[in-house]
Parts: C-alpha cells; sequence; structure tokens
C-alpha cells in the first residue's frame, strides 16, 4: 500500500469521476505585507491527509462526495492579469464539464479570475464575501489589480446589491461609504447570513472566503492579519446557513502557512474545506 499525500484529502477521482474540482494557485504577486500565500495549496494538500473525513458538525462524510484535484496552476510571477486569465480558463473548464469549481489560493485577487468566469455563465450571480478588508480601492500603490481591489473589480462585472459582504472590519472611510451604498453591507460580524436564504432564494451563489475574517487569535497565518474578528466556531455555524442556499463555487484564499509555523492556520484552513466541501454538496443535493 503506498501513502496519498499529493491530492485535496487523497481523493482519487478525475475530473470525470467527479462532482466537484479542486485546483490550486500559487500565486501572491500583489500582496501589500507578509507574502507566501502560494504555498498555501501544496500545505493544506498535506495536512488534509490528517484531517477526518466525517463532520460531527454535520453528520456527513467526504467520503459520500467525489471531488476531484485538478492540482495547481503554474502561474508567470510577476504577470497578475495572465494569472486570472489562468483562472478564469482553469474554471471555465470545470464549468465546462458541469462540475463545480472549487479554487485555493493564493491571494485574494485570483477571485476575479473565478468570478470573471462565473458570470459568464450564471447571468445573476450573486457573490458572498466574507473578509475582515473591504478590498474595494479602485488602486493601491497605482496598480489596479491588487488584493486590495479585488472586490471593486467584481461590483464593476456584477452591479449593485450583487455583492453579499460579512465580517469587514478594515478598509478605507471612502470604501465603507461605498459599501454601504452599493454593496449587501453587513462589517465587524457574520450574522446576518443566516438571512441570505430568503434575500437569494434560488439565485446561484458564488463564496469567497478571506480566510481572515478569522481572528488572528484562530488564525494568525495570513498576510495582513486584523483583530476583532470571528471565532473559528461562529464562522462554522454561518457557513452552516449556506446549505440552504444554491452554491456554484467557493474559493478559500489568504492563508499564509510560513507566518504560523504552529500550524493552527493551516489546520482551521483545511477543516474549513471540509466543511465547506460538505456545505456544497448539501446545497447541491448530492450528499
Ligand atoms: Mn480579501
Ligand atoms: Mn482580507
Amino acid at each position: 500500500m503506498l501513502a496519498e499525500h499529493t491530492r485535496f484529502f487523497a481523493y482519487p477521482y478525475q475530473i470525470d469521476q467527479a462532482e466537484m474540482a479542486i485546483f490550486g494557485v500559487p500565486f501572491d504577486c500583489t500582496t501589500s505585507n507578509k507574502p507566501g500565500t502560494r504555498f498555501a495549496p501544496a500545505r493544506m494538500r498535506l495536512e488534509s491527509i490528517n484531517l477526518e473525513t466525517y463532520s460531527p458538525d454535520q453528520n456527513l462524510d467526504l467520503a459520500d462526495l467525489k471531488v476531484a484535484d485538478l492540482g495547481d496552476l503554474i502561474c508567470p510571477f510577476g504577470n497578475a492579469r495572465k494569472v486570472l486569465d489562468l483562472v478564469y480558463q482553469q474554471t471555465e473548464y470545470i464549468l465546462e464539464q458541469n462540475k463545480m469549481p472549487i479554487m485555493i489560493g493564493g491571494e485574494h485577487l485570483l477571485t476575479l479570475g473565478a468570478v470573471e468566469a462565473m458570470n459568464e455563465k450564471y447571468s445573476d450571480l450573486q457573490l458572498v464575501q466574507l473578509d475582515a478588508h473591504t478590498d474595494l480601492r479602485d488602486e493601491y500603490l497605482d496598480e489596479k489589480l491588487s488584493h486590495a481591489t479585488v472586490i471593486k473589480h467584481c461590483y464593476n462585472l456584477l452591479g449593485t446589491d450583487r455583492i453579499h459582504a460579512y465580517g469587514i472590519r478594515s478598509g478605507m472611510r471612502e470604501e465603507f461609504e461605498f459599501a454601504e451604498q452599493n454593496l449587501n453591507f453587513n462589517p465587524f460580524d457574520l450574522k446576518g447570513m443566516s438571512k441570505l436564504k430568503d434575500k437569494l432564494q434560488n439565485k446561484p451563489v458564488y463564496v469567497t472566503l478571506d480566510l481572515d475574517v478569522l481572528d488572528p487569535a484562530f488564525f494568525p497565518g495570513t498576510g495582513t492579519p486584523e483583530p476583532g474578528g470571528v471565532t473559528f466556531k461562529e464562522l462554522l455555524s454561518e457557513l452552516f446557513t449556506l446549505q440552504d442556499l444554491n452554491i456554484v463555487g467557493f474559493d478559500l484564499v489568504e492563508l499564509c502557512p510560513e507566518v504560523d509555523p504552529s500550524g493552527i492556520s493551516t489546520a482551521a484552513a483545511c477543516k474549513v474545506l471540509r466543511e465547506m466541501l460538505l456545505i456544497a454538496g448539501k446545497s447541491k443535493n448530492i450528499i
């Protein structure tokens, strides 16, 4: 018998055998504080092997879900738009196979490539953002493509009232004012998430989970830690309310494993991934 360390949760499936497909994007070139999110997909693969596939919270098991790990994109470092195009193509490919795309970053800018592809397939796409930061700048250090501008780009694609933001506690005054006016904006905590079911009904939902929404006490391994965040238990209990939505894809971004040598943050990210896979499976009635 051989050990399997090369795929998330040691899933053996090819894409044509699976219901969902994960890919990693080891890219962090616009990171403004501590870099290193490029190492997240590989570290999460290793750590995921150590996690039970069974979720006691949901009474569901990853063994009952077929997920393919497509590996990591090869990223041309220094060319953010080219990397976004690769993310777009990979997401489009997965959608063409009628599978649910799941992206593991990398930095938050990568979400733009995925949302561009999702928005082509789903005309009424809704974006649920969990984050400590607004990410609504027009540019950062004269760069339009940045992890600090990603949600503004998504807004420019989707328009008003299609972005639902939670947990945000940092940004410029102008970003907060913009968010209040143009987003379904729920700063500081995740309490309003349970209302999404009534609001969105069966509309297609893409969830972008910037893991720095967690308090740094629970998740120190991130490039731009922001005190005042939610606990791990609060995050999970609010994520469970997403089961009732029509989830069509999601991403986890901004784990920076190297800045947390204890491994707590990588373990937290893997557990969030397990729970999110099961939530998405439940949302699709395939588990
Ligand atoms: Mn972010
Ligand atoms: Mn953030």
